[in-house]
């Protein structure tokens, strides 16, 4: 059997958090690969390693004295090597890093030096082979992730060695320079991990016991998920609940490697197991988890016979494409249509939209409503438990909130509606405690 755990960045912040690590690795002889973040905030006055890097990057293009920040992120560095007694040095690497960043450097460069760094100090303290991104993490000269040889290489290389630490976050582009993933990126280096080592377990260790039912910030101390398919999480990350990088699903959902979420400062509690296919439908709560977002605009557009005009619908959504506006939802009634999209997405171009749109179908009226939230309702155990849909409206309804759209998805894995919002909080707040006694 083989895990493979992916340290966030605050699981690696101070000499205590590589500590917890070491224990968590060494109680377990099928960890035998590690994924390894920058180091992240200590408390919530701090700042991370990578937004330090980013700054300094930021000087020294400007031609400004980076000395400060920099002797800050060493120090940083310094402080664990001092506080694990460890008989390793990283100041040829601080005084090279230094250089190149005076040397004007690339963003990526710079940005990555925060996880190299910090999986050397790891592969030290746990005894374990360093193995550094750039020789098997790579990008095409557009930028693109290239997963086929990544695999190949990166396979190869974790043959050579029964226990190592990797870098998460960046990799190498076709021309040698650094290039990394988007901010968080390092939990899609540790799915790459996974697959090419056919790992049995995903591993993403961080700072909250797993995915919660529904925001904490809205609901006070919401269950967790004990467990989760790959197709719910998709459903409620899309509404805005992340707790992984999105793109890091990809390569282990290819590969059917399921993933646990755990928390690194309560190892013992089980976390959120994510899988390809769940053990059971049955869900005590018949809810996974509700989410939501707000900023959502609703085109309404209505025609008399709409419906048996052929190529209506296209015609409509064209004038979005040609805005390059994608669209969120779409339902629709007997002649009308509904377009919601992101409000964000619309901001410059909503006349133009509408006219274009009056222009392509000739509507008997089109109406754009702002400032609505959309709220899903996610969960396989809705699949077979009739009434659920009744038991959100009528939720809802008691509470005096009102819904203006409804929209199932054809899985019935969701129930989506848009309502006001201002109505945004009490809606998740009453489809939760209508599920969660
Ligand atoms: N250190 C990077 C960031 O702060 C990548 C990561 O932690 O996953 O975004």
């Amino acid at each position: 059997m083989i895990k493979v755990a992916k340290f966030g960045g605050s699981s690696l912040a101070d000499a205590a958090q590589f500590r917890k690590v070491a224990d968590i690795v060494k109680s377990d002889s099928n960890r035998r690969y590690v994924v390894a973040s920058a180091p992240g905030k200590r408390n919530s006055h701090d700042e991370k390693v990578t937004d330090l890097l980013l700054q300094c990057y930021h000087l020294a293009k400007d031609k400004k004295d980076i000395g400060e920040i920099f002797e800050r992120i060493c120090n940083r560095y310094r402080d664990i090597i001092a506080d694990l007694q460890l008989d390793f040095s990283l100041e040829e690497d601080f005084n090279n890093i230094k250089t190149s960043v005076l040397h004007h450097a690339g963003r990526h460069y710079v940005a990555s030096r925060g996880e190299y760094l910090n999986s050397k100090i790891l592969a030290k303290y746990l005894g374990f082979a360093f193995i550094d991104a750039e020789d098997c993490v790579f990008f095409d000269s557009a930028d693109r992730f290239m997963p086929e040889k990544t695999n190949a290489a990166m396979k190869e290389l974790l043959s050579l060695h029964e226990y190592a630490v990797i870098p998460g976050f960046y990799g190498v582009n076709t021309d040698g320079s650094i290039r990394t993933f988007s901010r968080g990126g390092s939990d899609i280096t540790g799915s790459i991990v996974a697959a090419a080592a056919n790992a049995d377990l995903y591993e993403n260790w961080t700072d909250v016991s797993g995915m919660l039912m529904a925001d904490p910030r809205i609901i006070e101390n919401p269950l967790p998920i004990p467990e989760i398919t790959y197709r719910e999480l998709r459903e409620l990350s899309y509404m805005g609940a992340t707790v992984l990088h999105e793109d890091a699903i990809f390569p282990v959902r290819k590969a059917g490697i399921p993933i646990n979420i755990r928390n690194t400062n309560i190892p013992e509690a089980p976390g959120t197991m994510i899988v390809p296919k769940a053990v059971t439908n049955e869900v005590d709560t018949v809810i996974t988890g509700v989410a939501g977002k707000k900023g959502i605009t609703a085109i309404h557009v209505e025609k008399d016979m709409m419906n048996s005009e052929v190529g209506f619908g296209r015609k409509v959504l064209e004038v979005l494409e040609n805005h390059t506006v994608p669209f969120e939802h779409l339902p629709s009634g007997i002649d009308t249509m509904s377009v919601l999209v992101s409000s964000k997405a619309i901001e410059e171009c909503k006349g133009a939209i509408t006219a274009e749109m009056v222009k392509a179908v000739n509507p008997d009226s089109i109406t754009l409503v702002e400032n609505l939230a959309l709220i899903a309702v996610v969960g396989r155990g809705m699949v077979n438990t009739q009434g659920t849909a009744a038991r959100v409206f009528t939720a809802l309804a008691k509470e005096n909130i009102n819904i203006r759209m409804i929209d199932q998805g054809s899985s019935e894995l969701n129930i989506i509606v848009a309502v006001e919002e201002k109505n945004y909080e009490k809606t998740i707040n009453t489809i939760y405690k209508e599920f969660v006694k």
